[in-house]
This record gives structure tokens, C-alpha cells and sequence, in this order.
């Protein structure tokens, strides 16, 4: 029998968590020792970001408030100028994957300590890893030193994320649990934080999506979404990351939806080659999980096919050779014509 090492590492040294704990970002930056820090904010996060200014009072050094989707490198220029200008010596980013990319950005180019403040479920906070593009190419990277060393979830900052934006987030930190449980060298902690993402997602965004004002309910969805991130840092991804970033990378199709929409089609696709994860998922689901993951998908007011996204139907063929081609896990063999045909399910 072949080795069968398994490794498990872990990337926010600190975690805070709860209803109300913007309040305590000053804090965190105190036992930094920063002195002068730069707020990275979402405009979605304006307001939070002005509350933390206001609290941060003389050691608030400048806000950049403009990140933009995939990291495009001239914009971490322009927020590494103002980081120069400004003297700044730590980072808060508050806002989504967007934000906390540039403050990650920027960490790796400068050294400095960051904060992160998620207010979606994407799960960079959790993650070693960065995707850049520059000249419309993105390249992504992987080291230590990108995790934010300190994390503050606060689902109240979760209250603003409109019904679209909170169901097609919370699918896409689900596909980061389900990929892990699928992962044959996922370690049994990184599987265990995988069972209770999907128990989070699936217990939680129902009960948010019927009430976007639940505080109780955002908090668990938002402690699922922690999960996954940690999830898609620890485990090998498979098929349904692969062609979220082929379709999302080539024909620019935006990261959530794409997340939301695939995912039951995926599962459907790979579950039957995949009897632990499937039993632990149907454990969690109390049912079929792939009808489970399809009933929410479905409550999107938004599109949910890929043809409805503006997908052209020749790119289908295009799109199924190139994840056949390329090497990553997945517990079913990734057939071009077999994954044509998934395509064609949702387009
Ligand atoms: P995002 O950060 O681009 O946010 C999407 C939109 O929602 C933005 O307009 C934003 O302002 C708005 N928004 C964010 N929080 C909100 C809130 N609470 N209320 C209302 N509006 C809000 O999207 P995302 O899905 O969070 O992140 C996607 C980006 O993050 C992509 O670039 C993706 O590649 C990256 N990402 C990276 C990793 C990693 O590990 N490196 C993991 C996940 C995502």
C-alpha cells in the first residue's frame, strides 16, 4: 500500500467572532502594535468603514476605497502609493474577496500585519492565497505569508448583502466544503470543518433567505463561510473550482454565480464516485443533497443557467476540454464529452 501522509495547517492565527466585534478591530490592531493604519474598504462597507476611523481617531492613516474583482495589479499600485504616502504600518480590508485580495496585495509586498473584516461568505480571509491579473491574465499564488494573521467576523455586516448576493456567496463557501469532503487527502480536521460548513450553509441560508434581517442565522451562515474558507485553504479543490475559474477567467462570468449555479450539477456529476462525502452530505441535507443544493440555487431571482449568463453554447465544448486537460483531483475521472454534457445541464 502506497504512503498516505496527511498534513494539516492552519492560517488565521486569530479569529474573533460575533455580533458587534467591528467595535473591537482597534483592539486587535493595538496587540499589533500599529500605529498608522490603512483601511482598505469595499464602497458596500463605506459606513463600517467610517465607524472604524472614527474609533481608530489619530492612528486612522488613510482609506483606499476602490478594490476591484481578480486584484488587477495597477490598482495594488495605486493603494501601495497611498500606503507610502500615508506612512501606514497595518491594514484593516473590510469588505469581500475584493477587499481582502488588495490588503493581501499588499501584505506580501510591504510585510505589514493585516486585519481582515469579511462581509461575504467567499472565504479569503481563511486562505494563504492570492490570484492577481495583470493584462487581463490571472495568476495566483500561495504562501504563509498572504493569511491575514487576524480575522473579525461581524454578521452584522452581513445585514446589507442583498438576497442575490447573500444566496450565490453562501453556495460558493458550501462548494468550498463539499470539494474538501471529496478531497481523498483532506485531513480529518479539514473534513470535520467541511460537515459542519454544509450543516451551516444548509441549516442557515434558508433561514436568512426568508428573513435577510435574521442576525442569529446570518452569524451561523457567516461561521459556516469561516469553515469553508479554512476548507478551500487546507484541501485539494476538484472539478467544480476548475470550471468556476475557466468560465469565470475566460469569458469573465462573475465568481459567485457561477459558484451557485454549478454546483448541484457538479455533485450530480461527482457524488456517485464519492460515497463518504455523498453519506456525509446526505447525513447533513437530511435527504438527496443534490436536490438539496438545486431547491436553493433555484431561489435565485436572478439567472441560473449558464446561457442566461451570456454563455454561447460553442463554448461549452471549448470550456469541457480544457478542465479535462488540466491535473487536479476529483474522485470521478473528468471526461471532456461527460463534462460537455454537464455543461450542456446547466446552460
Ligand atoms: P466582492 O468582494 O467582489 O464583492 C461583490 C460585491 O458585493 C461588491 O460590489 C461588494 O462591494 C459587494 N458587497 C460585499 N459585501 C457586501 C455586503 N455585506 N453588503 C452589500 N454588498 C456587499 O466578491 P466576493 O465574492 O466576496 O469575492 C470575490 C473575489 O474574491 C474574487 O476576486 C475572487 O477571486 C476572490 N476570492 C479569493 C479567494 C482566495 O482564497 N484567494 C477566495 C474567495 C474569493
Amino acid at each position: 500500500m502506497g504512503r498516505q501522509v496527511r498534513v494539516h495547517e492552519v492560517y488565521a492565527g486569530r479569529v474573533v467572532q460575533g455580533a458587534g466585534a467591528l467595535a473591537l478591530v482597534p483592539d486587535e490592531l493595538d496587540r499589533l502594535g500599529a500605529r498608522r493604519v490603512l483601511v482598505v474598504a469595499a464602497p458596500s462597507s463605506a459606513a463600517a468603514a467610517r465607524e472604524l476611523t472614527q474609533a481608530l481617531g489619530e492612528r486612522h492613516a488613510a482609506t483606499f476605497g476602490r478594490p476591484v474583482q481578480h486584484t488587477p495589479v495597477e490598482v495594488t499600485a495605486r493603494a501601495l502609493e497611498a500606503a507610502r504616502e500615508a506612512r501606514a504600518d497595518a491594514l484593516v480590508a473590510i469588505g469581500g474577496g475584493s477587499a481582502i485580495g488588495l490588503a493581501k496585495a499588499l501584505a506580501i509586498r510591504t510585510g505589514m500585519p493585516q486585519v481582515a473584516v469579511p462581509t461575504t461568505y467567499a472565504g479569503s480571509e481563511a486562505t494563504p492565497v492570492l490570484g492577481e491579473t495583470e493584462h487581463g491574465v490571472k495568476t495566483t499564488r500561495r504562501d504563509p505569508a498572504l493569511a491575514p494573521g487576524t480575522v473579525v467576523y461581524d454578521p452584522e455586516l452581513t445585514l446589507s448583502m442583498p438576497h442575490g448576493l447573500t444566496l450565490t456567496s453562501a453556495l460558493n463557501a458550501l462548494a468550498h466544503a463539499v470539494e474538501a469532503l471529496w478531497d481523498e487527502q483532506a485531513s480529518a480536521a479539514t473534513r470535520a470543518y467541511a460537515v459542519e460548513a454544509a450543516d451551516g450553509v444548509l441549516t442557515a441560508l434558508p433561514l436568512v433567505l426568508d428573513d435577510l434581517s435574521d442576525v442569529g442565522a446570518r452569524a451561523r451562515l457567516q461561521e459556516a463561510a469561516w469553515l469553508a474558507g479554512a476548507c478551500l485553504a487546507q484541501a485539494r479543490m476538484g472539478l467544480h473550482h476548475q470550471l468556476a475559474h475557466a468560465l469565470g477567467g475566460t469569458y469573465g462570468l462573475p465568481h459567485a454565480e457561477l459558484h451557485a449555479l454549478l454546483l448541484a450539477h457538479v455533485l450530480r456529476y461527482d457524488l456517485p464516485a464519492a460515497p463518504d462525502a455523498a453519506a456525509r452530505l446526505t447525513r447533513v441535507a437530511g435527504g438527496d443533497p443534490v436536490a438539496a443544493v438545486a431547491a436553493l440555487a433555484a431561489r435565485h431571482a436572478g439567472p441560473t443557467t449558464l446561457g442566461a449568463l451570456g454563455l454561447p453554447r460553442t463554448a461549452l465544448r471549448e470550456v469541457a476540454e480544457r478542465v479535462a486537460a488540466a491535473p487536479y483531483p476529483n474522485p470521478r475521472p473528468v471526461v471532456a464529452d461527460e463534462v460537455e454534457e454537464l455543461l450542456l445541464g446547466a446552460w
